[in-house]
């Protein structure tokens, strides 16, 4: 659904993203995830036709957005960052202004309008005015305006952003429902968010994709703890020398103990081995436990 190569921008000196390059399956849930400033909303304006790269290509089902660029926004569903705002027009009018823009035939515009205020939640808001609306109700008139063409494709920006705690569910439960739609891209920088909804997650860091993880796999990886009474020397290396072992990286526990956290494949145990290493090399276990990866985890470890 989107295929993205070697994507270079800078805005005068500052880079802004640093070839970028990833795709994304039709049907996926996308977070892309980074530190305010590392080219997200960068990023998602070159994926959607409004900002021309420096260099490297776009395609959006097939579509060059470079070249074909409304072709390619035709397939897409766009809310940006700040979504307009006509705070005069009812919600009735604004859709139906937007129906217009996109072409929407006069005689389907109603029923599209109503499927779309219907996925969202906002049939009893239409007559009201976008500027007397609270900011989730706004979020869902942003929604509503990207899905009325019926896009296969959702790119939305910071999707929950000043939004409160309840307004914040509301939507995910909105982005969750619209994703039997359409294959969906939304950039964040909350993490739990993309806990919540996504089956992968991009990192970008200082405008490169610094990971490209699957959520599943990230919730099957475990490294083991293992916290000693006091230093033995050779630690690092005899745990190292263990079959399976990645990487072996010191912690320092409670009282200033030492202590390691090992890492190995995904879905393997690794406590068995390091319990039996122990015993063998007579080492002052204090505690041996599985500890499961987070992308908190991984996202400190990318940023440090
Ligand atoms: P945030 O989470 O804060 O919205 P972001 O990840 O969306 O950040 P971008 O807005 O893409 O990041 O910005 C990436 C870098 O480019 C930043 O250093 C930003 O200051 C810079 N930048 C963005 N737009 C412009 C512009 N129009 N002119 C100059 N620099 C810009």
């Amino acid at each position: 659904m989107i295929e993205v190569q070697s994507i270079r921008k800078s805005y005068g000196p500052i880079v802004a993203l640093d070839d970028v390059s990833f795709s994304v399956a039709d049907g996926e849930i996308v977070g892309l995830l980074g530190p305010n400033g590392a080219g997200k909303t960068t990023m998602i304006k070159i994926l959607t036709g409004y900002l021309q790269p420096d260099e490297g290509s776009v395609a959006i089902d097939g579509i060059d957005v470079l070249t074909q660029t409304q072709a390619a926004q035709a397939r897409i569903g766009y809310l940006p960052e700040n979504a307009p705002a006509y705070p005069e027009l009812s919600v009735q009018a604004y859709l139906k202004l937007i129906a217009d823009l996109r072409q929407v035939p006069a005689n389907e515009q109603r029923e599209r309008i109503s499927a779309a205020v219907y996925a969202v939640d906002l049939e009893d808001r239409l007559t009201q005015p976008i500027g007397t609306l609270s900011k989730g109700y706004r979020q869902r008139v942003g929604l509503a305006q990207a899905i009325l063409h019926r896009p296969r494709l959702l790119i939305l920006d910071e999707p929950s952003v000043g939004l409160d705690p309840t307004q914040i569910v509301e939507i995910r439960h909105l982005i969750r429902r619209l994703s039997e739609f359409s294959t969906i891209l939304f950039s964040t920088h909350i993490l739990p968010e993309v806990e919540a909804l996504c089956n992968r997650v991009l990192i970008l860091m200082n405008g490169q994709v610094k990971a490209d993880a699957n959520l599943a796999e990230l919730a099957g990886a475990s490294d083991a703890i293992l916290m000693l009474d006091k230093a033995v020397g050779s630690a690092v290396d005899t745990l190292k020398a263990l079959p399976g072992v990645h990487h072996v990286e010191p912690v320092t526990g409670d009282n200033g103990r030492a202590g390691f956290r090992i890492s190995g494949p995904p879905e393997t145990d690794l406590c068995p081995a390091i319990f039996q290493l122990a015993a063998r090399h007579q080492w002052p276990v204090r505690e041996l436990r599985s500890d499961r990866q987070t992308l908190e985890r991984v996202f400190s470890k990318l940023a440090a």
